[in-house]
């Protein structure tokens, strides 16, 4: 292995190495690598304790590392707020890193089917109008670890609370998770990884709202993960006004990506599309949109408007988002709507961050 690699991986914490690192990380080191599966296991699955301590049980040298200013850090997150929502089904975290930076992990769902939502970025440079994680802007890159470390937050949490475990992961939180590709791919392999959380692959969602060198990219990694694309707008006018990101990869060759991923990885695609009440939720939004999607095999989730502060939109009347739905499914698209749970929690991406931000400075 290349020095430098070496010296990168060594700034990651221990929660963002996958197996085969660490089985290096700790053969650089001089300590037997044929410990790292037990040293795995713990860090992604010895949850209710704190490392060092909870590799107690592992050889001494293995602990002699740990304790050394030599081994990787743990990633130290720290919960700043917690809110669950009314009807109990969503939990959203945000969550402190070490810079100081905060982002959020969202746990919905219901026993047996817990799945957790988590953040890829700190705020995002796609600047999707409607999105308060767009409206803050980019600040930077989450580590492998520091996502995985979300991943784990929830895990703990479910555990304590519950007595449950996570079943599905949904990379939907902060960010644009295919922006940064190689630190989400890493977590989602020890994520997957059967010696840890061992989320099947299947169980995972990579939401992208048209990152196209992302999905090419996808489309060639070895595991399949579910694609989900945020489209919004059936003309490239109409989704340029909603995500600007639109103007650099327009529709026409994002749904050519689509169907390529959809042919090399013999899977069905989820579309996504946010219903803003008098913006694109007519019924000839609705047949536009299945006419762009004919003869893909394609998904269509519809999601009434979470509301925030920065953009001046609302959800439509339930009657319109199911004459919308109705017109999906009679041109033969399955199709569902996305319950609004959370929304007393702020759970759409990055609006804990901002009523937090607002009451701080006294205006929410
Ligand atoms: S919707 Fe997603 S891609 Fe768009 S700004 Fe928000 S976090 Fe970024």
């Amino acid at each position: 292995m290349p020095s430098g690699e070496i010296q990168s991986i060594k700034r990651e914490y221990l929660e963002g190495l996958n197996f085969s690192s660490l089985e290096s990380c700790l053969e650089d080191s001089g300590v037997n690598p044929v410990h790292a599966k037990a040293l795995f296991n713990a860090v992604q699955r010895r949850l209710d304790r704190a490392l060092p301590e909870a590799c107690d049980h592992l050889v001494p040298p293995l602990q002699r590392w740990l304790r050394s200013a030599e081994a990787p850090q743990q990633c130290p997150l720290v919960p700043v707020a917690q809110t669950p929502s009314a009807d109990g089904y969503t939990h959203k975290h945000l969550l402190r890193l070490a810079d100081g930076a905060e982002v959020e992990a969202v746990q919905m769902g219901f026993p047996g089917r817990f799945t957790a939502c988590l953040s890829s970025q700190v705020g995002c440079a796609m600047g999707c109008v409607f999105c308060a994680t767009g409206q803050m802007g980019f600040a930077r890159h989450l580590t492998a670890g520091e996502i995985v470390a979300q991943a784990l937050h929830v895990e703990r949490q479910l555990r304590a609370t519950q007595g449950e475990r996570l079943r599905n992961i949904v990379m939907m939180g902060m960010g644009e998770p295919l922006h940064n590709f190689e630190p989400t791919m890493q977590a989602l392999e020890i994520l997957t990884d059967n010696r840890g959380l061992n989320i099947g692959p299947a169980r995972v969602a990579i939401s992208t709202v048209g990152h196209i060198p992302g999905i090419e990219q996808l489309a060639r990694h070895p595991k399949r993960y579910s694609l989900a694309v945020s489209l919004h707008g059936a003309s490239d006018a109409e989704r340029a006004a909603l995500v600007p990101i639109n103007k650099k990869w327009p529709l026409a060759d994002l749904l050519q990506a689509c169907r390529d991923y959809s042919r090399i990885k013999r899977a069905r695609v989820f579309f996504a599309w946010t219903l803003i009440g008098g913006v694109n939720d007519s019924d000839d939004h609705a047949r536009r949109l299945a006419e762009l999607l004919r003869g893909m095999d394609a998904h269509v989730n519809l999601i009434p408007l979470n509301p925030t502060e920065g953009f001046d939109g609302a959800a439509p009347a339930d009657s319109r988002v199911r004459a919308f739905q109705e017109i999906i499914q009679d041109s033969g698209l399955p199709s569902t709507v996305r319950q609004r749970r959370g929304i007393d929690v702020a759970a759409g991406c990055g609006q804990l961050k901002v009523a937090r931000a607002n009451r701080a400075s006294g205006l929410g």
